[in-house]
């Protein structure tokens, strides 16, 4: 059969772009057909709200991204893009106007909590020292680890919750920090599992820091497909693939969409037993997303929070968990745990000059319609007092906006399908390949395959390495 492409990817997120790069980069030639006017996904800056504000859309703070195998071995700073950090990774404030914070330090970060400075070192140290080990192996679908001592000693601490890993601490500060960490992972924090994100999370910043690309999460994706561009690739923006029968001849067909789509697009091309597979696949919490143009930096009371990109807004352990058990049941939250951030404290490209930008969002219940703009907004002048009437403009979208804007975000879920105990390995089949689909020439290679949500890339890296190993 001769054809024009040898694999089209449809969906250009970081895990499409990533899958196409690395076959094109394999000598081989790609479609890349994205359904919105730009290319990104998950990744993209535009004017929300005011002429000059930039805004990142979705993602802001990529810590995974630097860290990625895949992505950090890519030329991306030849195509433009530079990552900017903050002093301080990420800052918790409390009320009584003090504050937690991570610095690439993990003693200074230890040492500021205090009674819990050893807790604090005795957890996330271990992370640190085996970090390229650990790295590598939660970055990929399940294998047999080159080290299995190494990675069982470090899932008998990840494999557990959040909740308990918080009875260790002491104080006020050690718990809420590591509250604010796990909460990364879009579950309740008593669920098994959410300690490995709060976990990665904070050796992260110690290890490399939490940046944002500079002039907004869109340079990501630009520097990507002109990459992808330089080798040879060819993009398509503006078409939507509503049936795989609809693209042209190629030897692979790669989807960068998730369970729910890709039964749309291409259910009846898969046997009835991987079917039932992807309808069985679960989706998790929404997300409520605020976007601000502000008049001036937000006044924390905290001088931390001042000097960092991310601020967790929650206050104790008891509220966050409360807030996140609650989202998950479908309760609506009226104190919701808030993850902000001030891009343009570091990035003056964001903002008309002395003001700013803030992006924010809270966890809602799976296509809940709420509008959350008033809990959120009263939580950040909770712990920076005088806040609200900094905002010269805010643009909003609601759990069900947030998958009117990305058809990948069920309900709101950012992550592509929770990432529970259950779905962590087996996103989205029971498979030591859960890229490949029960149809020979089809393959999904969104974040609801492993390694799962974030922008690292890792999800489409794998899926072309096993497209390169099946097909080519
Ligand atoms: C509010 C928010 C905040 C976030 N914050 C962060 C953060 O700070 N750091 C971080 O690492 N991650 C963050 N994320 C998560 C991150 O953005 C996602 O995990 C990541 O983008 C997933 O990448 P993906 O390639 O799998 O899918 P996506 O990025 O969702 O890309 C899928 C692409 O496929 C296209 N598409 C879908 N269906 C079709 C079709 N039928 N035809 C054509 N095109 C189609 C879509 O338009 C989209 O461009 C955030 C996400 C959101 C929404």
């Amino acid at each position: 059969m001769s054809v024009k492409y040898d694999a089209i990817v449809v969906g250009s997120g970081p895990n499409g772009l990533a899958a196409a790069i690395r076959l094109q980069q394999s000598g081989h030639s790609v479609l890349l057909i994205e359904g919105k006017d730009q290319v990104g996904g998950g990744l993209r800056t535009s004017e929300l709200t005011l002429p000059g504000f930039q805004h990142d859309v979705c993602s802001a703070i990529h810590p995974m991204a630097i860290h990625s195998p895949f992505l950090s071995s890519l030329p991306l700073t030849d195509f433009g893009l530079e990552y900017v950090h903050s002093a301080i990774a990420a800052a918790h404030p409390f009320d009584g106007g003090n504050a937690a914070y991570v610095t690439n330090s993990i003693g200074d970060t230890a040492k500021a909590l205090g009674k819990d400075e050893q807790v604090y070192l005795d957890l996330i140290g271990p992370v640190i020292e085996n970090w390229p080990f650990i790295i590598d192996n939660i970055l990929a679908p399940l294998r047999f680890p080159a080290h299995p001592f190494k990675l069982a000693r470090f899932g008998l601490k990840a494999l557990r919750s959040a909740s308990a890993i918080a009875d260790k601490f002491s104080t006020k500060e050690g718990r809420g920090l590591w509250a604010g960490m796990a909460a990364h992972s879009i579950q309740p924090l008593t669920n098994v599992s959410t300690a490995a994100i709060g976990l990665v999370l904070s050796a992260a910043a110690h290890i490399k820091g939490w940046p944002m690309a500079k002039g907004g999460s869109q340079a990501i994706a630009h520097a990507m497909a002109a990459y992808f561009k330089h080798l040879g690739g060819t993009v398509q923006t503006g078409q939507w693939i509503q049936s795989v029968d609809e693209l042209p001849r190629a030897r692979a067909l790669v989807f960068d969409v998730t369970p729910a789509q890709l039964l749309k697009i291409a259910g009846h091309r898969f046997n009835s037993f991987y079917r039932s597979q992807l309808q069985r696949y679960r989706y998790g919490m929404g997300v409520f997303k605020i976007d601000w143009a502000l008049s001036g930096p937000i006044p924390f009371l905290a001088e931390p929070c001042r000097k960092a990109a991310t601020v967790h807004i929650g206050g104790t352990f008891e509220e966050i968990a409360l807030s996140e058990s609650n989202a998950s049941s479908g309760k609506m939250v009226d104190k919701p745990f808030v993850l902000l951030a001030q891009q343009s404290l570091f990035d003056v490209s964001r903002a008309p000059g002395g003001q700013h930008t803030a992006w924010g969002y809270c966890h809602v219940p799976n296509g809940s319609a709420a509008d959350m703009t008033e809990v959120i907004e009263q939580q950040v002048e909770r712990f920076a007092p005088g806040f609200k009437k900094m905002i010269l403009a805010r643009h909003t979208m609601n759990a069900q906006q947030m998958e009117t804007y990305n058809p990948n975000y069920i309900g709101g879920d950012i992550n592509g399908g929770i990432i529970d105990i259950r779905q962590l390995y087996t996103r989205p089949s029971l498979s030591l390949t859960p890229y490949r689909t029960s149809d020979k020439q089809i393959y999904i290679c969104s974040s609801s395959t492993p390694p799962g949500g974030g922008v690292h890339g890792m999800c489409g890296y794998h899926a072309a390495q096993t497209i390169l190993k099946d097909l080519f």
